[in-house]
């Protein structure tokens, strides 16, 4: 990491020392700071306003004690999180993990990316992020039922339409959002859209199940079209196998791109005739198995253990959609080196900074997840919109809808990247634009 300017670096030093061992949040933090220098270099008024300080700090942390019942009857205690990062632009907004490995670090740097990703949208959102070290996996329904009422009789006190609109990521989709959606009610005796990705029976938006996967080869799309090129007759490899990887998957297919290779946390599978993704849709979405079973039933297809081994897989496209760091820059050596000419991240920072450093200098096209997995979050504003009118649009309404915020984010980070001296830098002019706006409403809305 080099950033140069000793104002932006005592604030940098100021993060450390106050989030000591937050590794994922520093990584975030330290990204955006050093995309963030010749911004304050244009605008002093920053600085003066302490802007950066208060940017970097949330506005509030919450964590609480989840204690459930497991089928045994035995008291299970799980630890719970929402971050309620910054407010400027509208009610918090962001997603809720389930998974052993979240801890304070990764909530708070989901939540700081997020604020720059809502505000790349367009749509008014505030930047949040919650969850829980509770691992749905081998849990029965009851138990990730009882699980996710007792996480929503804390969280609902600190959550509501107009102040904060949490919503899925790994390990939460539809069955959870749901069980917490009926808590939230029962508790507050309140309906209201306080969560998004709910099930299109009650305030569900058609694409929001779609919306990751298909906002982030919208977005991939984009830049190749800048490089005079297209999907069609790429060959593609999507890590992860859930919701963000299907639908990734779903969309380069029919824009004539061949996805060979998926993976889960165990191993990676290799189909040399394209993935078949309505075997891997039964497998993950409704039967909740691994992935290896799928070469069980496509005698063609090869399984590996590890998932890393993934980025060796010779694909011209690549779209990382499983989980912060799967990519290093060894594997981004080794996908160069395999004629990789796009790298798009449907997961939030999958790439190290040493990757991104070898993507940027070979001239890889590379779209940073804030701006090339906001669709998800796009579309649960979309979905916050139809639940403040008390409507439900159709699919190729809401799918135009993201396709358009897909391209506008695009050309908004472009544009930045461009006129801060970074041409083609899409990290650099992410970050950048998503600053830009939360920085103007917060020097409106004076010292809060
Ligand atoms: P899911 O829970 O549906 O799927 C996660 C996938 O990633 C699974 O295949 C899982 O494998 C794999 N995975 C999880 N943790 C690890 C790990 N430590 N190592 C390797 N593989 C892992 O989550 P989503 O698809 O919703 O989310 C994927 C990524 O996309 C996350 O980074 C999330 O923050 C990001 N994202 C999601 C959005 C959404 O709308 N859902 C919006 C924007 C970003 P396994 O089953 O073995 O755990």
């Amino acid at each position: 990491m080099a950033i140069k300017s000793p104002y932006v670096q005592s604030v940098f030093e100021t993060v450390k020392k106050r989030n000591p061992g937050e590794l994922e949040f520093l990584q975030a933090v330290g990204e955006v700071l050093e995309s963030l220098e010749p911004v304050v270099e244009k605008n002093p008024e920053f600085k003066d306003a302490g802007l950066l300080e208060r940017v970097v700090e949330p506005e509030r942390q919450i964590i609480f004690r989840v204690p459930w019942l497991d089928d045994s009857g035995k008291t299970q205690v799980n630890r719970g999180f929402r971050i309620q990062y910054n407010s400027a632009l509208g009610p918090y907004k962001g997603g809720l993990r389930f998974h052993p490995s979240v801890n304070i670090s990764i909530i708070k740097f989901l939540g700081f990316e997020q604020i720059f990703k809502n505000s790349l949208t367009g749509l008014m959102m505030g930047g949040g992020k919650g969850g829980s070290d509770f691992d749905p996996k081998g849990k029965s329904d009851n138990e990730v039922m009882r699980f996710c009422q007792a996480f929503m009789t804390e969280l609902c006190r600190h959550i509501g339409a107009d102040t904060d609109v949490p919503a899925g990521d790994i390990g939460v989709g539809g069955r959870e959002v749901g069980y917490m959606f009926g808590q939230y009610k029962k508790v507050r005796n309140l309906w209201e859209g306080v969560l998004t990705g709910k099930g299109l029976t009650f305030g569900g938006s058609l694409v929001r199940t779609e919306a990751t996967g298909y906002g982030c080869v919208y977005f991939t799309e984009e830049m190749l079209k800048a490089r005079k090129t297209s999907f069609e007759g790429k060959t593609v490899v999507v890590s992860g196998s859930g919701n963000v990887a299907i639908y990734a998957h779903e969309k380069a297919t029919q824009l004539g791109g061949k996805v060979v290779a998926m993976s889960d946390s165990n191993g990676y599978i290799y189909d040399k005739n394209g993935i078949n993704l309505d075997t891997v849709k039964r497998l993950k979405e409704i039967e909740r198995k691994r992935i290896k079973e799928y070469v069980n039933e496509h005698k063609g297809a090869e399984y590996k253990d590890g998932c890393a081994g993934i980025w060796t897989v010779p694909c011209e496209v690549a779209l990382p959609s499983a989980t912060q760091n799967e990519l290093d820059g060894k594997a981004a050596e080794t996908l160069v080196k395999n004629g990789c000419i796009a790298v798009a991240e449907g997961a939030n920072m999958p790439s190290t900074p040493e990757a991104v450093e070898v993507f940027l200098k070979n001239n890889v096209s590379f779209g940073p997840g804030k701006a090339a997995n906001a669709g998800g979050v796009a579309t649960s504003g979309i979905e916050m919109q139809q639940n403040s009118q008390r409507e439900s649009w159709t699919f190729p309404v809401v799918d135009e809808k993201l396709h358009t915020i897909m391209v506008n984010i695009h050309d908004a980070a472009s544009g930045a990247a461009e006129e801060y001296g970074t041409p083609g830098n899409l990290v650099n002019g992410a970050n950048i634009a998503g600053f830009m706006k939360v920085a103007r409403a917060m020097m409106s809305q004076g010292v809060v």
